[in-house]
């Protein structure tokens, strides 16, 4: 791991760093991020296993320029553009519906992408250095502190990150507030940096969002990403009672039982836990797509990206349970 200041020279070695599909933790005025090129689904497979965390959860991508917002989402609505002037480049995360070209895994198979402008020099000369926007969740592990200056970066993550650009302590010190904006309504669905009054003074009353998207810890949505289709892990019985049917088979490496499917999709070849984090929402959604009857998927052994895989499969397969 190297640590380094934040010279124009050292930012654009960050960037190229990125540009390998490595990691560059950066400093933001709401907290350090743990970034990756944020449409490169390899590459963003690696902040799930560097954070340890349990599920994918969908990320937030920054921005530094609207060209590059444009070429992400969709900006529907007059009151978001209202926002978005006033408030970025800031701690104010904005919901919009994705584009084709963000990877599956930024937004957990969600059909909607987080978006932040963030109001750190260093971190926008980072992104406009790398020409993508970066994926950031805080450069912690998994349920230990934030990081608000370099050095609680290295104390947490010296090992795995291969670059922090130190840019001395954050001044916000909390993460964004998130947002969502439909024609009729504004939601919260977590309060930060930016408080609801200040954006009501702009875009009118808003309302948590709640019911069966009720956030069931501090800032933390409860997404379900499932199929339409039934899913189900491995069940050779099972799958051979089915076999006249349009099955599709979600394998981790090759398989005996493949002569069962009419449509097969490897998660990985290699057996590369990366690789298989980065295709499980975009090979489910092409099931989808595919109309196969039903999916049956491989389980994979709980370690490392293994677990944020599973976490997502059981969810799915418990929908049809
Ligand atoms: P953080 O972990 O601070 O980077 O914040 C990311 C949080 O943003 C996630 O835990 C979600 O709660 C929220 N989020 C990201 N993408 C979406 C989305 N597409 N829809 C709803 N919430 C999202
Ligand atoms: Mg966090």
């Amino acid at each position: 791991m190297k640590q380094l200041s934040p010279t124009s020279n050292n930012i654009k070695i960050s960037a190229k760093e990125l540009k390998l599909g490595n990691l560059v933790a950066f400093p933001t005025e709401t907290v350090y991020g743990l970034g990756a090129d944020g449409l490169n689904p390899i590459a963003v497979s690696k902040i799930f296993e560097t954070k340890k965390r349990p599920t994918f959860n969908p990320l937030i991508l920054h921005i530094n320029s609207m060209q590059m917002l444009n070429k992400i989402a969709w900006l529907k609505e007059k009151k978001i553009e209202k926002l978005l002037d006033k408030f970025w480049p800031g701690p104010l995360t904005i919901i919009l519906p994705k584009k084709e070209i963000v990877p599956d895994i930024v937004t957990a198979g969600l059909e909607t992408v987080a978006v932040r402008m963030p109001n750190n020099k260093i971190a926008l000369q980072l992104i406009k250095e790398l020409g993508n926007p970066i994926a950031a969740p805080s450069a912690n592990s998994f349920g230990k502190l934030s990081p608000t200056t370099a050095e609680h970066v290295a104390k947490q993550l010296s090992e795995k990150v291969d670059i922090i650009l130190d840019g001395g302590s954050c001044n916000v010190g909390v993460e964004s507030t998130i947002v969502k904006i439909t024609k009729d309504k504004n939601y919260l669905l977590r309060p930060g940096g930016i408080s609801v009054e200040e954006l009501e003074s702009v875009a009118g009353k808003f309302e948590n969002l709640n019911n069966e998207n009720k956030p069931d810890s501090p800032g933390q949505l409860k997404i379900h990403y499932a199929p339409e289709i039934p899913i189900y892990f491995f069940d050779e019985e099972k799958i051979i009672e089915n076999r006249y049917k349009n099955l599709g088979g979600l394998f981790f490496r090759k398989s005996k039982l493949e002569k069962y499917f009419s449509s097969i999709k490897i998660l990985s070849q290699k057996g590369n836990l990366n690789e298989a984090a980065a295709n499980v929402f975009s090979f489910l959604h092409e099931f989808e797509n595919e109309n196969v009857d039903m999916i049956f998927v491989e389980t994979i052994e709980y370690s490392g990206l293994g677990n944020a895989i599973m976490d997502r499969l059981s969810k799915a397969v418990n929908k049809f349970r």
